[in-house]
This record gives structure tokens, sequence and C-alpha cells, in this order.
């Protein structure tokens, strides 16, 4: 083997690692939490579906400015779904204004619609929120909504969501 050959095939295992490593960040939940039709996407394909604000958030973990998000004082009745796959996550039922900045539910539309993963990063301890389909990131879960039924407080990104209104 010559080695440009060489150097080639070490190069597209090195890619391989690498895909296979960003999969398992924030990739789809695991086989058998009964979630039908997971979605997976490259980054190339995702990065041509989302906005630019949308991948940093969705796809890289960012947290939008609070305060800034479209759905953060949005009450309407509707359901509310991943922006990137469209999984129903949320209702309006569940959505309460907690004056946080992000748009808050005290409740998931069903258990498996949302994967929680703990979250050590930037130094904290939190819980963070994933869709169960796609793997993308939603936002972080806190336990501390005391005046709300389950006292849980899911803090999520306006831009991970897209509102459904309902029919009138
Ligand atoms: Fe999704």
């Amino acid at each position: 083997m010559s080695w440009s050959l060489l150097l080639l095939a070490m190069g597209l295992l090195v890619l391989g690692c690498e895909r296979r490593m960003v999969g398992e960040g924030t990739g789809p939940a695991m086989s058998g939490e009964g979630v039908e039709g997971t979605v997976v996407k490259s980054d190339a394909e995702w990065r041509k579906e989302l906005t630019p604000e949308q991948y940093a958030v969705l796809r890289e973990k960012g947290t939008e400015r609070p305060f800034t998000g479209e759905y953060d004082h949005t009450f309407e009745r509707g359901t509310y779904v991943c922006a990137a796959c469209g999984n129903e996550l949320f209702t309006s039922d569940t959505k309460f204004n907690s004056g946080c900045g992000w748009p808050a539910f005290y409740a998931a539309k069903a258990g498996d619609r949302v994967k929680l993963t703990q979250d050590y990063s930037h130094g904290m301890s939190r819980v963070e929120v994933t869709c169960a389909r796609c793997g993308s990131h939603l936002g972080h879960i806190f336990n501390d909504a005391p005046d709300q039924p389950t006292g849980q407080r899911y803090c999520i990104n306006s831009v991970s969501l897209k509102f459904i209104p309902a029919p009138r």
C-alpha cells in the first residue's frame, strides 16, 4: 500500500470515530424506549435543514438568551413540537409562566417523548432534556416549581420548539 493510500485509510478511520462520538453524545434514545421512527441525520443534513440559531441550540446544546424567545409568553391552546423532527413534546395545558425567561412546562406530553440525561457541563449539575426521537437538545429540567402539579419545571428553549395552535 502506498503512503497516500495509507493516509487516506487512516483519515477515514478518524472521521468514522468522530462521527460515532457525535452520535453518542447527541444521538437518539437507545432502542427499546418506545419512540416510533427514530430520526438519525448527519451534522451536514441538520445544518442544511435548521437555521444557524436552531442548529446552535438543538445540535450543539446552546442556550438562547433569556426573555428573547418567541414562545416565552405564548399561552394559546396548542401543541409544541420538536423544531428539528416534529415530535410532539409539550402541550399548552402544562405551560406556565415561570418568570425565568424561557418557556416552562410542568410535564412533557408523554414521558417517552423526551429523554432525561445527567449533565455536568459548565460546572453545574443539571438534568438535560433531549428529544427522544431525534436526540436534539431542548433544555433542562429542574425541581423548583412547588406551585405546579409535578413540582418540576421543564425549562425549554423557544428555538427548539415549534408551536402548532389547536384547531378552533
Ligand atoms: Fe426531535
